[in-house]
């Protein structure tokens, strides 16, 4: 599906995942963002999120490797969530999505797996003006180094906000240092995580306390490609327990989850891959703030 934007300066192409609630459809989104901005009422934007790095494939035209990397745009700022392993595929990665590295303002690194952190270096090369949002159990070479490309680092533990409708989860700890993002929808918080090594219901849970009330979907990496049918099924009904919609695993998340996912969320399961695209709408508390401060 390609459609040309170029009026704002990119180009929406790839797989355009859809579903009913708070997911547009392209035609719609685009339009009705459109004319909102001619009435000049809402500025609002639909939240895009873009899987740039995946080692499962969907839009063919890109390169698949170990790994995860996903921008979101519609927000005050563009956020590059991960940076998958190898910084020069990501960046073609991006191009062949149409991301510019100079679009992107702020980096979040969901934990310290080289296949999630490999592309950042590369990255900043080319953009050394984003701000670097890692957590900081970090290795203290690793801070340096992000630090010295000139990049501007944070370094997080609780949850932080990353820019206006975008917050980091905070630290989970256990089996190892990991947080999430928490983007703020019409629909509730949705969460994406690189590859949730604490547990994607853990993970969910953080963020619908902090958020006080239930997550509208979760995508990224689950970590769960080793689960037994009973793991996969308890994680499941941990997830409805919670509320959560929608479902949109990848990466490490293991062809029985995803099959099992598909059958216990039915439409809400979201088809995920590289190239995927998810589209929210704005949550009305974040369009007014983003606005008003326009
Ligand atoms: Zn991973
Ligand atoms: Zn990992």
């Amino acid at each position: 599906m390609m459609f040309d934007r170029s009026a704002e300066g990119y180009v929406w192409s790839g797989v355009f995942v859809t579903s009913l609630a708070g997911v547009l459809l392209l035609g719609t989104s685009v339009k009705a963002a459109e004319s909102r901005q001619a009435a000049g009422k809402n500025k609002a934007q639909p939240i895009v999120v873009t899987i740039v790095y995946d080692n499962n494939p969907l839009d063919k035209r890109m390169e698949t490797a170990w790994g995860f990397a996903c921008v979101v745009e519609g927000l005050s700022e563009t956020i590059l969530f991960d940076t998958g392993g190898k910084g020069k595929l990501l960046l073609a990665n991006m191009a062949k999505a149409g991301f510019e590295p100079e679009q992107i303002h702020r980096v979040v690194l969901s934990h310290a797996h080289s296949d999630h952190t490999g592309g950042l270096l590369d990255f900043l090369k080319v953009n050394p003006k984003a701000k670097v949002f890692v957590p900081k159990a970090f290795a203290a070479d690793f801070k340096q180094e992000v630090s010295h490309s000139g990049a501007e680092l944070v370094e997080t533990e609780g949850p932080v906000k990353v820019c206006d409708g975008a917050w980091t989860t905070g630290v989970l700890t256990q089996p190892l240092v990991e947080q999430g993002l928490c983007l703020e929808t019409s629909a509730g918080p949705v969460v994406v995580t690189g590859c949730a090594h604490p547990g994607i219901a853990q993970m969910a849970r953080a963020a619908t306390s902090r958020a006080k009330k239930p997550v509208h979907a979760v995508l990224g990496g689950f970590h769960m490609s080793r689960a037994s049918a009973d793991q996969i099924d308890t994680v499941i009904e941990r997830l409805k327990e919670l509320g959560v919609q929608q479902v949109a695993p990848t990466h490490c998340s293991g062809d029985n989850t995803r099959r099992s996912m598909k059958e216990a969320f039915g439409d809400k399961y979201l088809p995920s891959g590289l190239g995927a695209k998810f589209v929210f709408r704005q949550s009305p508390k974040t369009s007014a703030v983003t606005t008003a401060e326009r």
